[in-house]
């Protein structure tokens, strides 16, 4: 039996990471109430600190690492943000890090990773196992592996936007959270628990892979093929270990948005509200949308997970909406 973090852990993440992690400010749009018929906060960690929520959990993670392991480095295996987030607080804490990404990894997530001296090794994701080449370079060297989502330390950390928000708006009727491999929902699933039990939470994961509702509906972690999708923080194959009790124990649903909807959100983050959203950012705005009837009269929240895309990208999908 796993040991599953507690609200607690979150509690203590949040001291941990204080004066590192900048509180996002939470924002609201009276476009939206009105299409709500209700009230919409954005919990914005598109403006975190290297762009989305990931340095939470990061950073939470390595400041718990003792000297030995801070002095042989960690080594993180991401499709972006969280190679970003290691990289960044590994930085802030002298620590040396590693970073195996994607090959076809979006440019300005490398270049920013290099940026905050991360060293970047890379690899095909549709055809090798990041897991596996991140064990093995951990082993070679000595070095701690900092995973994405499946672990206490850094899903306790991505749990402290949920805390900031409630502690900032108060109780809420339902919260919408993007969803990869859950370390972000699960994190804030324990603060929703504690803070505003009777919140439905919602995760929102991309329609073209839906292993975290087949996972929840069925009970079991589902296995899927890497998805083909623009939300590439969401690419993930499966729910961990330790994600998935929480977010079976804890999360309401599981609802999925197609690329399509993704533009359109990202398109009204920036002409409406000002935002600069990336696709996997909009996944839990997508969700809440479909549900808006339910929603009349609700007190919503909205996780905005990350802001990390090209300029050339977001011109290119916005042009492109629709055909
Ligand atoms: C990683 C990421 C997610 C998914 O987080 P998980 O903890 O893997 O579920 C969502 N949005 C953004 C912007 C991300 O970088």
């Amino acid at each position: 039996m796993i040991k599953l973090p507690t609200f607690d852990d979150v509690a203590s993440a949040s001291e941990r990471i204080k004066g590192h992690v900048h509180k996002t400010p939470v924002m609201t749009s009276r476009t939206v109430d009105e299409a709500f018929g209700g009230q919409v906060f954005f919990k914005c960690e598109n403006l975190q600190r290297m762009g989305a929520f990931k340095f939470r959990g990061g950073y939470n993670a390595l400041s718990r690492l003792g000297p030995e392991q801070r002095k042989a480095g960690v080594v993180a295996y991401s499709s972006g943000n969280h190679a970003q987030a290691v990289a960044l607080a590994a930085q802030i804490l002298g620590i040396p890090a590693t970073i195996v990404m994607p090959q076809d990894a979006p440019a300005g997530k490398v270049a920013a990773t290099q940026g905050y001296g991360g060293k970047v090794v890379t690899y095909d994701r549709y055809t090798e196992d990041r897991e596996q080449i991140g064990r093995d370079l951990a082993q070679r060297h000595g070095l701690t592996l900092i995973p994405p989502y499946d672990h206490p330390d850094v899903l306790c950390g991505q749990g402290t936007a949920a805390k900031e928000l409630f502690e900032e708006v108060g109780p809420l009727d339902a919260l919408f959270v993007p969803l990869g491999g859950g370390g972000l929902l699960s994190g804030c699933a324990l603060a929703t628990r504690a803070m505003s039990p009777n919140c439905r939470l919602y995760g929102a994961e991309p329609e073209a892979g839906n292993d975290g509702q087949r996972s929840l509906r069925s009970g079991r972690i589902v296995h899927i093929d890497t998805p083909k999708t623009i939300a590439d923080g969401a690419q993930t194959q499966h729910l961990g270990e330790v994600t998935f009790p929480i977010i079976r124990r804890d999360v309401d649903d599981i609802l999925t948005a197609s690329d399509a909807e993704l533009v359109e959100c990202m398109m009204f983050m920036a002409t409406r509200m000002k935002l600069i959203v990336e696709p996997t950012g909009c996944l839990g705005f997508a969700a809440a949308r479909q549900m808006t009837h339910a929603l009349q009269g609700k007190r919503v929240g909205v996780l905005l997970s990350g802001g990390n895309i090209d300029m050339a990208r977001f011109a290119q999908l916005v042009h492109h909406r629709g055909s």
